[in-house]
């Protein structure tokens, strides 16, 4: 269903001020997963940007890019691949480290994941500077998938992430800024 608009999408989402330190403003998407009609239509309009970008396969970033990203997955009955924080993976794997707006931070995937030119589309919760997501269609890239575009619930504009990741030529997609 895509029954609530983008702007009562908006109304779902909770701001907590000065987590996870003093200055973030963090959108907290805990209200709107916990919203099952919130839950439905945001990974409903994700689906469908989704499917219009000719996703083969779906890549979500652990932790909460595995809750849309499975879902818009399951949606386009097409495969997840879960780019993962650092050490969880049993098999030998491709490894990337990153600078955050708060802290530094490394992504892991199994570079076995992805076919060899395989249309692979980012989802993921947020997207502030990017780096996050520039790491992972690096790593992505690596193992042999195309990617060119990443799709997100909520877009920070003032931080840069979309012209970062269209300098490195993937095309950015949000529910709400
Ligand atoms: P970035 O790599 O700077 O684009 O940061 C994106 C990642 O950090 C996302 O996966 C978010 O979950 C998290 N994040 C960064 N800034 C915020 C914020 N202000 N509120 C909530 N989550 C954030």
């Amino acid at each position: 269903s895509q029954a609530l608009t983008p702007d009562q999408l908006k109304a779902l989402v909770r701001t907590v001020p000065d987590f996870p330190q003093p200055g973030i403003q963090f959108r907290d998407i805990t209200t709107l997963i916990g919203d099952g009609a919130g839950l439905s239509a945001s990974v409903a309009h994700l689906a469908a940007m989704a499917r219009e970008a000719g996703a083969q396969k779906i890549a979500g970033m652990e932790a909460r890019g595995f809750i849309f990203g499975a879902a818009v997955a399951v949606q386009l009955g097409v495969g997840f691949v879960s780019v993962r924080k650092p050490g969880k993976l049993p098999v030998d794997v491709i490894g990337i480290d990153y600078d955050l707006e708060y802290g530094k931070d490394r992504l892991e995937m199994d570079p076995g994941a992805v076919s060899d030119g395989e249309q692979v589309v980012i989802v993921d919760d947020l997207i502030a500077t990017g780096g996050t997501a520039l790491a992972a269609v690096k790593l992505l890239r690596t193992a042999g998938a195309r990617v060119d575009n990443a799709l997100f619930v909520i877009d920070l504009p003032d931080l840069g992430g979309a012209e970062r990741l269209a300098a490195a030529g993937v095309d950015v997609a949000a529910l709400m800024d």
